[in-house]
């Protein structure tokens, strides 16, 4: 048999493990008793679905033996097993979902060190190397005849062969490493170490964990046990453990429910975004059990869309266990859990908004996107579920705030809530438009995200307030005086504005004077459903018809711009034409927009400069 040689990256986490200073090293026992309690599940979930596999769940355990005189400690599972092609693929590769963090972990560079990184999260089978000079994993699979042995002492490769070895299932023996001044490794040879090990870090394993004859864990599953039992460091070792983070989840939820239909859900919201959340990989979803036993791994019809980011598994005594996908999709039982489900995550969001307000924040720079997604999504069916734990800049408070706090401090009077939108707070805060609802002492939201404008316009109002975008048409800040007089104005100079429209060819759908400018000489603001932004962002996604919001050309009616350009109408209209395509450039630049003429635009302003 010839030696195969690891894959790179498999190699480079392989030697971190075999000269690893990290302290932590004793938690490859976790590692392995937890692959080898998937592996049992596995096996399980096979017998109720093929007729073929027969097993006896009494029998089902881990099993933990040490020969000390060979320095030798051996954990077998009657699980699944691996056939040759899994021993290569499963051992020789890194592909598997915990190194899969690692390489991440690795790449984001967060850490300051490949060290610091491995005890977070599980590493997986690797992990034994930092125990073991030498490991040996004798394997029957349940789809195989013939078992096989994969050994390898470390980074130089591995070796696979065929072995005698009858019941399905997996031996894996470690060759525990000599004692040097730093580790005593002949620790993990003894009994009360190991017991204690199974106790920390494996007592939820739902199966037999033995020594000897003796069981060690508890086997309540974590989920089962009382909260206030459980150590908020338990909840994180599960979950990084479990669902292959390398970071602690921000909120652990865990909820008992009893009634028409009995559950235990163990949620948790993660503090960072997957790496894969935006990929087509990504699959929502919560693993889904009856009574103690894995029957789906994703069942995404337990969340909704816009809490896809949850992860965490529910276990109900009441589910069928041979239950098909098909069939759970129209599962009453399943739709009322998932709706239980759904109010308990946005209930505890919204304690977090009220009383960890920090946390809340840090959560919704996360995941804030997705419930503004959720918000728009599906013609806003959830929105009203959802308005309440949105949050956007606010330009008084220069921070994050809610709707109903915006809507509580609305002055006496004020009838809208008041927004801007545009790349970047600081870019919104040179809108022209903005300057004079600041003078006038109101509250604005500032929104930046592309998906923001969205978002109000499917909410259109909030506790009966509707939303005014200052840059668009619709603000109610003038006095009706004011309006009339700017009307009076308007038609006085209708005659001019048409030409001057004409001379940047009807780009504009109107030009007018206004009054909500304060020191800026003109703007562009829209009219209709559709803004400037939004045909922005219409128009940057692919296969889409490309759309043109309604714009019209403001000018600030007291800017002596205006003098101007009525002096060059009654004496030099191709001057005012000039004029008139300076003005619109402006505007553009102001929005964010491009100008299809910069040469032209920039030998105008030379024209002018005296
Ligand atoms: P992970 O458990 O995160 O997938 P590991 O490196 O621990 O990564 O394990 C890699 C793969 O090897 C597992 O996904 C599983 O398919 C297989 N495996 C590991 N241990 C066992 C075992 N005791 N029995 C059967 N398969 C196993």
């Amino acid at each position: 048999m010839g030696t195969k040689q690891f894959k790179a990256e498999s190699k480079r986490l392989l030697d971190l493990m075999i000269n690893s200073i990290y302290t932590n090293k004793e938690i490859f026992l976790r590692e392995l008793i937890s692959n080898a309690s998937d592996a049992i599940d596995k096996l399980y979930y096979r017998s109720l679905t093929d007729k073929n596999i027969s097993v006896d769940r009494s029998k089902l355990e881990i099993k933990i033996e040490v020969d000390k005189a060979n320095r030798n400690l051996i954990i077998a599972d009657n699980g699944c097993g691996m056939t040759e092609k899994e021993l290569e693929n499963n051992l020789g590769t890194i592909a598997k979902s915990g190194s899969l963090a690692f390489k991440q972990a690795n790449e984001l560079k967060e850490q300051k060190d490949d060290i610091s990184i491995i005890g977070q999260f599980g590493v997986g089978f690797y992990s034994a190397f930092m125990v073991s000079d030498k490991v040996t994993v004798e394997s029957k699979s349940v789809d195989s005849e013939q078992g096989y042995k994969w050994e390898s002492s470390g980074a130089q490769g591995y070796t696979i062969e065929p072995c005698d070895k009858n019941e399905t299932g997996t031996i894996i023996t470690l060759h525990i490493k000599e004692d040097s001044e730093e580790e005593k490794y002949s620790e993990f040879l003894e009994d009360y170490k190991l017991q204690e090990l199974i106790k920390k870090y494996s007592d939820y394993i739902r199966y037999p964990i033995k020594m000897g004859t003796e069981t060690i864990n508890s086997m309540i599953p974590i989920w089962k046990k009382e909260k206030s039992k459980v150590k908020k460091e338990e909840y994180n070792n599960f979950y990084t453990e479990k669902f292959n983070d390398f970071l602690p989840p921000l909120k652990v939820i865990h909820s008992s429910v009893e009634g028409q239909f009995s559950y235990n859900a163990l949620l948790y919201i993660p503090s960072h975004l997957p790496y894969d959340y935006y990929s087509q990989d990504y699959e929502k979803g919560l693993q889904l059990y009856s009574n103690g036993v894995l029957i789906m791994d994703k069942c995404s019809d337990l969340l909704p869309d816009y809490l896809g980011f949850v992860k965490g598994l529910v276990d109900s005594q009441d589910l069928s266990l041979n239950i098909s996908r098909e069939m759970l999709q129209h599962d009453r039982q399943l739709k009322v859990i998932a709706k239980n489900i759904e109010n308990k995550i946005r209930s505890e969001l919204q304690n977090m908004l009220k009383n960890d307000r920090e946390n809340y924040e840090k959560f919704f720079n996360t995941f804030g996107m997705q419930l503004k997604y959720g918000t728009y999504n599906n013609f806003g069916v959830d929105k009203d579920k959802i308005k309440d734990l949105l949050m956007f800049y606010s330009s008084t408070e220069k921070k994050l705030i809610t709707l109903s706090e915006y809507v509580s401090r609305m002055k006496e009077g004020q009838n809208s809530i008041y927004y801007a939108c545009g790349e970047s707070i600081d870019k919104i805060d040179l809108l022209p438009q903005v300057d004079t609802v600041k003078d006038k002492g109101y509250e604005m939201l500032y929104l930046s995200a592309s998906v923001d404008e969205f978002v109000v316009q499917t909410l259109q109002e909030y506790e009966g307030k509707k939303f005014a975008n200052v840059c668009a048409d619709s603000t109610d800040l003038e006095t009706a005086e004011e309006k009339e007089e700017l009307k009076k104005v308007n038609e006085e100079n209708k005659s001019m504005f048409d030409f001057m429209k004409e001379s940047i060819n009807n780009e504009v759908d109107g030009i007018r004077l206004t009054h909500k400018l304060k020191n800026h000489p003109v703007c562009l603001t829209s009219e209709g459903e559709l803004s400037v932004k939004m045909e922005k962002v219409i128009n940057a996604m692919p296969n889409e018809q490309k759309v043109k919001a309604q714009t019209i050309l403001e000018i600030n009616a007291e800017h002596p711009i205006v003098e101007k350009l009525k002096k060059l109408y009654e004496s030099n209209k191709d001057d005012l034409k000039d004029y008139t395509k300076i003005l619109y450039a402006q505007a553009r630049l102001i929005e964010g927009l491009p100008i299809e003429n910069p040469t032209e635009i920039s030998n105008l302003v030379c024209k002018f400069l005296p």
